[in-house]
């Protein structure tokens, strides 16, 4: 075998390095030359071009207002002024140069040598002097204008950006340069529909140009105002996601940042999207106090440039959709899907790990993440462990052609003619910065002499996506097998109040059917139901319904930073999982190692996921199910010391019934202690004069029987039971799972939880 010909994780590693620099040049190139023509060559530039031009002056069209789904107003535009000096004319009228520099110096806090160099600049007609000068400060220079009769200072309108929520969703919205056009998000990607037509203004003029006497405006041609904007951004469930995030940074010591998504499942609209650390949009040049500090130690003029530039790159950066990441175990959901629906795994299926797996091609075996592995498991107990080696056998089961195939479906990948030709894809969202995933060619991941791609595939891993990618593909899992393509502009309002665009949701494809997808809405709601098996328990939240998958991905080393394994956590969660409304996707980027909680997405990402669907359901108006307590399990008394006649009663009122055991008129002893939570009716054990048994029963199996018959049977051995599911019917409801698997020995008077299905065999989550 030629090993150079197999690719290998180092070379892999080489391929994304390289994609991942050329791709963060193709973005941030045009970013910079951008920077450069509007903000630090922006005075010069245009003093160049007006002294060439002018004569004929715009007028500014309103820039359209931007809103968020429920009309708040995210970006609007007021009227301000420009100060500008007309120099020819100054000299033409023999006007003060003194005296207007003096002035302009001190009304608009400007550098008095700085006007009288450009008041000198006879040549031209127009040099601007101060931008976007508020309301006051522009009525200051009107009136000094009046009071000395002054013909070369004047005043233009020009409008202003004002962001009233800061920060909030700023990497969504953008920013706009200083002639007011979009630089970043939708003020970018839109720019065009907000800008609107400006209007003209001619002057009088001959082709001796500034020697003539300026007279009068000549004609006026009006502009049409830019459209306001209406997007699919809630701003409150935005504040609540940057909220959770924010806090999860801090908790966890997270040094790369972090970014969330949080989609209708249902449409594809993007209802919040958020980038920590973000920046205030009113004031996007600024940095952060940290990255200000580093800027201000730089020992040169030069270097302290190129931080500077290097931090406002890194915070105006849109995490969720402009990196790329292997996602690791969230991508489990879309193995279990296409495996599903080819009908090559099934509920009843058993799994065995035993800590590895040999793979084809590959040298050495694939380790699942638990050493000693997971023994027999069941599909659900599979996606609850999240079993590498069960995925490695399922990915076979669907084989790399197919596999490759709903790949594509999913959004991840554009097969192209050549199969030898690594491949990539976006969902084309309406968003400027989108980064596209990198993927083996048809010909290497497809190659049966080597199942390794294969392989690591099926876990999530050896390819990079972006969050944007992977939240799209799973929405169209969970919702019916619908993949929508994402957005988040969804109207367009032009100056008259006329609609002129409203989007529809885009129907990509049917990926898997319904049914399909039902099956996959119950297993992952048992990865967070289950507060046993599920290793996504921690995004539970009382009264919800939630399904969801964890994920903790090593960070292809090259991209490494401090020396040390670096991760990105994540977890991926929707609800209410029978009818799934919502996804949310967040990703942590690095968690440093001192913070003291075991690094991996269900300990770290999951409960932040919980705490923002905890914020969000309810203001959703999703309502919790109210659970009915006819049924519930109850609270064992304190039964010591009491006569034989009173612990009857007490046990009665507590809702339980009771067995003796020994001589003697005060209960000396009792199973199980008292404080315990245990299914009602349930037989207890009442001494006298004696103590307990310390001998040990077996569990027995319990699955599959109601609850009802599984405490009663449990009680013949002095064991008890009790339930993580809201019990509603003790005797139609069926165990799903239990705390101590069937043969595990167990002393008496210990419970064993178990949670339970529904009639129609889902399961109900009391969280
Ligand atoms: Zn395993």
């Amino acid at each position: 075998m030629n090993s150079s010909r197999v690719p290998t994780r180092q070379m892999l590693q080489r391929v994304l390095a390289l994609s991942g620099i050329c791709g963060l040049l193709f973005l941030i190139l045009p970013l910079i030359r951008l920077w450069q023509l509007q903000i630090v060559q922006h005075e010069e530039l245009e003093s160049r071009a007006i002294a060439q031009q002018l004569r004929e002056a715009p007028t500014t069209a309103a820039r359209g207002s931007i809103y968020d789904c429920k009309g708040r107003p995210l970006a609007v535009s007021a009227s301000v002024d420009n100060v500008y000096l007309s120099p020819a004319e100054i000299d033409q009228y023999g006007e003060n140069r003194e005296l207007i520099a003096d002035s302009l110096a001190e009304l608009l806090a400007l550098d008095r040598e700085e006007v009288l160099k450009k008041s000198r600049m006879t040549g031209s007609w127009y040099v601007t002097v101060a931008r976007k000068v508020e309301r006051e400060q522009a009525e200051a220079v009107r009136r000094f204008i009046a009071d000395n009769g002054i013909h070369g200072v004047h005043l233009e309108t020009d409008t202003k950006r004002y962001y009233p929520n800061s920060s909030l969703a700023c990497h969504v919205i953008g920013f706009v340069g200083m002639d007011n056009t979009g630089l970043e998000g939708i003020e970018a990607r839109y720019d065009e529909a907000l800008t609107g037509t400006a209007g003209r203004t001619r002057r009088a003029t001959n082709a001796y140009g500034t020697e003539l006497i300026y007279t009068a405006f000549e004609d006026y041609v009006p502009g049409e105002d830019g459209c306001d904007l209406v997007t699919t951004i809630d701003s409150a469930i935005q504040f609540y996601i940057e909220k959770q995030l924010r806090q999860a940074v801090a908790d966890y010591d997270i040094l790369n940042g972090a970014g969330a998504i949080c989609m209708d499942v249902n449409t594809g609209a993007i209802l919040a999207m958020a980038s920590i650390d973000g920046y205030d949009l009113n004031n996007f040049l600024a940095v952060s106090p940290e990255a200000q500090a580093m800027v201000d130690a730089a020992t040169t003029k030069e270097e302290a440039q190129r931080l500077l530039q290097q931090a406002q790159m890194r915070q105006w950066r849109n995490k969720a959709l402009s990196d790329t990441y292997e996602p690791g175990s969230t991508f489990k959901i879309i193995t279990l899907s296409m495996a599903l629906e080819e009908g090559v795994v099934h509920k009843e299926d058993s799994f065995y790990c035993g800590g590895s797996v040999s793979v084809i091609g590959r040298g050495t075996p694939i380790r699942c993440w638990k050493d000693g592995g997971h023994g027999s498991q069941t599909l659900t107990q599979a996606v609850q462990h999240s079993c590498n080696a069960a995925f490695v056998n399922i990915g076979q089961r669907v084989g790399a052609e197919t596999f490759y195939d709903y790949c594509e479906a999913f959004g991840f990948l554009n097969q192209r003619e050549d199969p030898d030709e690594s491949l990539t894809a976006t969902t084309g969202i309406d968003l400027s910065g989108e980064s596209g995933s990198i993927w083996w060619s048809h010909n290497v991941f497809c190659s049966e002499k080597n199942l390794s791609q294969l392989a690591a595939a099926s876990f999530g891993q050896t390819f990079t996506i972006t969050p944007l990618q992977l939240i799209t593909a799973v929405s169209a899992a969970v919702n019916g097998g619908k993949l929508y393509q994402p957005y988040v502009v969804s109207r367009l309002i032009d100056g008259d109040g006329q609609v002129t665009y409203e989007r529809e949701p885009r129907l990509v494809r049917q990926v898997i059917s319904e049914e399909t997808s039902q099956q996959v809405r119950t297993i992952l709601e048992q990865v967070v139901g289950d507060p046993k098996d599920g290793t996504g328990h921690n995004a539970a939240v009382a009264g919800y319904r939630i399904g969801g998958k964890t994920g903790t991905s090593e960070k292809v080393s090259l991209e490494a930073q401090t020396g040390q394994k670096e991760y990105i956590v994540s977890f991926l969660g929707f609800a209410p999982a029978d009818d799934p409304k919502i996804a949310i996707l967040i990703f942590l980027d690095t968690p440093s190692n001192e913070s003291g909680i075991y690094i991996s997405g269900g300990q770290m990402a999951a409960p932040v996921v919980g705490r923002m669907m905890a914020d969000i359901l309810p203001y959703l108006g999703v309502q919790p199910s109210v659970l009915s307590d006819a049924g519930a399990d109850v609270s064992v008394p304190d039964f010591t010391g009491e006569t034989r006649q009173e612990a009857a009663e007490a046990v009665q009122n507590a809702k339980l019934r009771f067995r003796t055991l020994g001589e003697g008129e005060t209960v000396t002893g009792q199973l199980p202690a008292p404080g315990s939570t245990i299914a009602r009716d349930s037989e207890i054990l009442l001494y006298f004069s004696r103590t307990p048994s310390t001998e040990l029963e077996t569990v027995p199996e319990l699955t599959g029987m109601s609850y009802e018959r599984a405490r009663d049977l449990l009680s013949d051995y002095a064991i008890y039971i009790s339930s993580l599911s809201p019990v509603t019917d003790a005797s139609a409801q069926l165990i799903g799972s239990q705390s101590l698997a069937a043969g595990t020995r167990t002393g008496h008077g210990n419970i064993v939880s178990v949670t339970l299905q529904s009639a129609d065999g889902e399961m109900l989550g009391r969280y």
